[in-house]
């Protein structure tokens, strides 16, 4: 079966008004790309202008709360971000899981309200060093989907991206091989988990993907895309990598 291709951005805490013009050539990159979907995570506070500047773009957040509204001060909701023109999500980010201590757990019901709110997801897994080191990669990537990936997931509105945390940011990427093992296994944990709906769901590679490795990270089997943090913040960055995905 054939997946297209999907190359989605990720601003992280980067950007500002003054930087929204980049997306005027993502957006016209992207055009041009009919066989590719692309999309561009961006900080709360850029969702609104950056939907509204580039209507025929992608535009998502970076993270949503689990709940729908309540006492959580500070936090965003799935409705929330939605009506301020984002389609989808990322849950489950790395430094999410680093930095402010979020479980598979905690993906999963995030994944599943920001479904029940319409948005899109994409749902991030992948190993420390250290576990990899330890030769528990593939161990730790089946456990994460296990716990993270809801149960009726579908290719439609949903979307597995593996993201080794030693690659985040660091320019190091795994070789074609070890990327291509985990995305096996990542398929393989799919398919138990919801049967023939794990074809159409795509599983992107992230971690230090660039203009200059896109082409053969993008070739490689089960790769259906790349998530890309740096390389998204500039046009001239990230149209290379939607170009290599065309
Ligand atoms: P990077 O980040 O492309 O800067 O390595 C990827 C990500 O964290 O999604």
């Amino acid at each position: 079966m054939t997946r297209r291709k999907f190359v989605a951005g990720n601003w992280k805490m980067n950007g500002s008004r003054a930087t929204l013009g980049e997306l005027d050539a993502i957006a016209a990159a992207a055009r041009e790309a009919s066989a590719v979907d692309v999309a561009v995570a961006v900080p709360f506070t850029l969702i609104d202008p950056a939907a509204t500047r580039v209507p025929g773009l992608a535009i998502g957040a970076e993270d949503v709360h689990a709940a729908a509204s309540g006492a959580h001060t500070g936090c965003v909701s799935a409705a929330m971000v939605k009506e301020a023109g984002a389609r989808f999500t990322i849950v489950g980010h790395s430094e999410r899981r680093a930095d402010q201590h979020e479980t598979s757990h905690d993906a999963w019901a995030k994944a599943t309200a920001a479904h029940a709110a319409g948005l899109t997801v994409i749902l991030c897994c992948g190993e420390t060093e250290a576990e990899r080191d330890a030769g528990r990669a593939e161990r730790v990537v089946q456990a994460q989907i296990e716990k993270s990936v809801p149960d009726h997931a579908a290719g439609d509105w949903f979307t597995l991206a593996y993201e080794p945390r030693w690659a985040i940011g660091t320019g190091r990427t795994p070789t074609i091989d070890e990327i291509e093992a985990i995305h096996a296994i990542a398929r393989a944990k799919l398919r138990q988990m919801v049967g023939d709906a794990a074809d159409q769901i795509r599983i992107l590679y992230g971690g230090s993907v660039t203009g200059t490795n896109a082409a053969s990270i993008l070739g490689a089997a089960n790769v259906d895309g790349a998530l890309v943090g740096g390389a998204s913040l500039t046009a001239a960055k990230f149209v290379p990598i939607i170009d290599a995905a065309a």
